[in-house]
């Protein structure tokens, strides 16, 4: 998927949940969604821990790469929801930290290319 897709996927889902919030202000869809991002955050570690096998064996059953990747995907989509929301340029915000990582780490700013 590209980039421009995922981000007009982003854009409808944000709609979709400020309806299903009953049209809520703001103020208030921002806060709902950073407790989803938490709550997506905790179910990754879930998946973490059980892909792991560091959870008690009658929970492990249900943990499988495929519910582990559907969590990072969870993640992944709240927080561009959040992004969205908030109004941040997530692209821009992205090359602005690489070249904070590669100055503190003295590296040129095309190392990886
Ligand atoms: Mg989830």
């Amino acid at each position: 998927m590209e980039l421009k897709e995922l981000t007009k996927f982003i854009q409808k889902e944000g709609e979709r949940l400020k309806s299903f919030y009953n049209n809520c202000d703001n103020e208030k869809m921002i806060l709902a969604i950073t407790v989803k991002l938490n709550e997506e955050v905790g179910e990754l570690c879930q998946e973490v821990l059980g892909n792991l096998k560091f959870l008690r064996k009658e929970k492990l059953d249900k943990h499988t790469p495929e519910t582990l990747k559907e969590e990072f995907a969870d993640v992944i989509i709240t927080s561009l929801i959040l992004v969205n929301q908030m109004g941040i340029d997530i692209e821009q915000a992205i090359e602005e930290k690489i070249e904070k990582i590669n100055k503190r780490n003295n590296l040129p700013k095309d190392w990886w290319k």
